[in-house]
């Protein structure tokens, strides 16, 4: 084995002489030796590795890697899967006003932390932490870098090395591997688990409290439920006993609604910050571009005494807002203060487009894509189905939608998907039988036309 990999060593070109090489050479132009060097050592590392030892193949590969570099890596892409939060398309849309406001701040100097009446040095999220507060009745708040931040400082404050009392069938992995119980051990805090997967009573928490115990915790199911023979004691049980034990109880919503009416189109009784802190609930936390539809951020309502020592944990300071965060949670803020008057946000305006739109959307779909797509045996048809909230928002909760059904060979579908995904601005379809476009999570009536124009150019191969 060792022989092998010195005997490709030997053959693969060095670095000396690829930095040397004419067409790559050419290729990087004027990309600092330095950097070029180091994107070399790399490549060819990456090809030993791989097995690739030819030279033309090794040549080749450092000038892939110089092409990638012409090209942003981070795009805009077209969700047509129905997941209005899908984290791995990067949660919610963020307005256009927002941006704009937020780009004229940040690509200037700004009054971030600095008072402009009295000349002297201002708190950078004060004007968040108070719209906070006028929206959910909070005594205080406060924001970090999101909701994993919030949860870790939350219990890296109150519960370091103390005991945080959590039921099993909360114990949720929040997406990419991690995990409440990992994040809770993280922060400092001991874990102590109670009651079952699928059942906890009150009795197993109030066993479970000893003079180590610092904190009752709550998480909020928020992407998975357990249905059947399952049980979980009411929030008003679970106060009760934080109370009677003169423990704080801690909520991690997941996601949260603030909006003030109560006939939203979808009821979210029980992901309102309001209702929670009025109940007693000492602290909430969320995140704020789930259901809030605002940028990446974590934020923590609840008692002035305990946020006040969350604010002077030297931790707070590792995890807090940049300017560009702040305003944009502003803006979003500011919005949803203003209640009907305010502009609407694009996650709310998905979740609350009504059938006529999706339907007038789902005709002039089907008008685009039969022409398009039925000379290459494709089947087009408008259907019924459901969204979801995805990011960890409402679990079992679906919307009814209507979706734009492409059927065929599963090998016809396979290269429009590909096709589709391949476009300057991919589009993002749903694989569910056949090829689905839902209506509900595109952004407007530009991404509709995007998609015909995609499938119009589509030749099938083979
Ligand atoms: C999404 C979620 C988190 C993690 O929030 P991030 O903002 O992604 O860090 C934590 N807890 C619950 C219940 C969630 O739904």
């Amino acid at each position: 084995m060792l022989e092998h990999q010195d005997r490709d060593r030997r053959l693969l070109p060095s670095v000396h002489s690829l930095l040397h090489n004419e067409q790559i050479g050419a290729k990087a132009g004027r990309m600092p030796r330095a950097f070029l060097k180091n994107l070399i050592q790399q490549t060819v590392e990456a090809c030993r590795t791989g097995g690739t030892t030819e030279p033309t193949q090794v040549v080749e590969a450092v000038l892939q890697q110089l092409q990638k570099l012409e090209q942003p890596h981070y795009q805009r892409v077209i969700n047509a899967t129905g997941v209005l939060l899908h984290t791995n398309l990067g949660r919610a849309p963020l307005p256009v006003a927002a941006m704009a406001q937020a780009a004229h701040i940040a690509t200037g100097y700004s009054n971030l932390e600095y008072d402009v009446d009295s000349a002297k040095r201002g708190q950078r999220d004060q004007r968040v932490r108070w719209l906070l507060t006028l929206m959910s009745g909070a005594q205080q708040a406060l924001v970090v870098n999101n909701n994993a931040a919030a949860l870790h400082l939350i219990l890296h404050t109150l519960a370091s090395g103390c005991q945080a009392v959590i039921s099993r069938g909360e114990l949720i992995e929040i997406g990419d591997g991690f995990r409440i119980p990992d994040i809770i051990t993280a922060s400092g805090a001991k874990l102590r688990e109670v009651g079952s997967t699928n059942r906890t009573r009150l009795q197993d928490y109030e066993q479970a409290i000893d003079t180590n115990t610092a904190l009752l915790l709550k998480v909020h199911p928020s992407n998975f439920r357990i249905v059947g023979f399952t049980r979980q004691p009411t929030l008003p049980e679970l106060l009760q006993l934080a109370r009677r034990r003169h423990l704080p109880l801690l909520y991690d919503l997941g996601s949260a609604d603030l909006s003030a009416c109560s006939h939203a189109a979808t009821s979210n009784a029980d992901l309102r910050p309001a209702t929670m802190l009025a109940s007693g609930v000492d602290i909430v936390c969320f995140s704020a571009d789930k259901l809030l539809g605002g940028p990446q951020a974590g934020i923590i309502l609840g008692k002035n005494a305990l946020l006040q020592r969350l604010r002077t944990n030297p931790l707070f300071r590792a995890l807090r807002l940049d300017k560009v965060t702040l305003s944009l949670l502003e803006w979003v803020l500011q919005q949803k203060l203003r209640g009907e008057a305010g502009q609407p946000l694009p996650i709310t305006e998905m979740l609350q487009r009504p059938t006529s739109e999706l339907r007038q959307m789902g005709k002039e779909l089907i008008h685009g894509l039969e022409a398009a797509l039925m000379k290459w045996e494709c089947q087009v048809s408008l259907v019924e189905g459901s969204s979801s909230m995805g990011g960890g928002s409402r679990p079992g909760c679906s919307l009814p939608t209507l979706l734009v059904q492409v059927s065929s060979t599963r090998q016809r579908l396979d290269q429009l998907d590909r096709h589709l995904r391949q476009q300057p601005q991919p589009i993002i379809s749903r694989r569910d039988g056949g090829l689905i476009f839902d209506l509900r999570s595109l952004l407007d009536r530009s991404e509709l036309q995007a998609i015909v124009r995609a499938c119009r150019q589509w030749q099938p191969g083979g």
